[in-house]
C-alpha cells in the first residue's frame, strides 16, 4: 500500500470445467504434441555442437613463436587487466643458452588463469604487448573440483605438434594497437 498502486483483485469461483482440471490437461498436452513437429530448439551436446561466431572467446592458449619459444615475458599486463583477478604468475631471468626456449629476457615460470573466476572478456588478449595470451572458440569443460579449474602452463601453452591458429582475431586493427602496445611496453622496460 504504500505506493497506493496495489489494488485488491476479488478471488473468482472456479467453473465446473476448471474444478475437473481436464480441458487445461488436454490443453497442455496439445501444446506438447505441437512441439514434436517443430524443429528442435536444443541441441545433443557434445555429439553436435553449435556453430560458433568467429571471435568466440572460450579457453586460452599461450603462444610460442615459429621457433618455438614462448613468447609470454612475464610482463603482467594481462594479470592487470584483468576485472575478475583470475590470471597469476611468477617470472624469471632467461639464462643463456635457453634462447630456444623463451623468446624475452623474462619469463614466466609459473602462469594460472582460474577458469571459475574469468568471463571469457577477452581484456587478457587486448592488454597483452607480446601476441602471447589469445583465446580460442574451444569451451572449458565441465569438472569435479575446483582445482581442476586453475590451468597452469601445462595445459595453457600451445604444443608445437598441434598450433592453435589464432589468426581470426588478429584483425589489422588488432595488430596496429598491438604494435603500439609493444613499443610503449618496451619503452617503460628500457626506462
Ligand atoms: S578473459 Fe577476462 S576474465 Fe578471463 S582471464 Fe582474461 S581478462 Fe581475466
Ligand atoms: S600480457 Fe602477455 S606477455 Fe605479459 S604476462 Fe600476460 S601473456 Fe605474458
Amino acid at each position: 500500500m504504500l505506493t497506493n498502486r496495489s489494488k485488491l483483485v476479488p478471488k473468482r469461483e472456479m467453473t465446473l470445467s476448471e474444478k475437473l482440471y481436464l480441458p487445461a490437461i488436454i490443453g497442455g498436452m496439445g501444446i506438447t504434441l505441437k512441439h514434436f513437429f517443430r524443429k528442435a530448439s536444443t541441441v545433443s551436446y557434445p555429439e553436435q555442437i553449435r556453430p560458433m561466431a568467429p571471435v568466440y572467446r572460450g579457453k586460452h592458449v599461450l603462444k610460442r613463436d615459429d621457433n618455438g619459444a614462448e613468447r609470454c615475458t612475464a610482463c603482467g599486463m594481462c594479470a592487470v587487466a584483468c576485472p575478475a583477478e583470475a590470471i597469476t604468475m611468477t617470472s624469471a631471468e632467461r639464462k643463456k643458452g635457453e634462447e630456444h626456449l623463451y623468446r624475452e629476457e623474462k619469463y614466466a615460470v609459473t602462469y594460472e588463469i582460474n577458469m571459475l573466476r574469468c568471463i571469457f572478456c577477452g581484456l587478457c588478449e587486448d592488454a597483452c604487448p607480446k601476441e602471447a595470451i589469445f583465446l580460442t572458440d574451444e569451451i572449458v569443460p565441465s569438472f569435479y573440483t575446483r582445482n581442476d579449474f586453475i590451468y597452469g602452463k601445462d595445459k595453457l601453452v600451445e604444443s608445437m605438434d598441434n598450433r592453435v591458429d589464432v589468426t581470426k582475431r588478429q584483425t589489422e586493427e588488432v595488430k596496429e594497437f598491438k604494435t603500439h602496445a609493444n613499443y610503449q611496453h618496451n619503452r617503460l622496460t628500457e626506462e
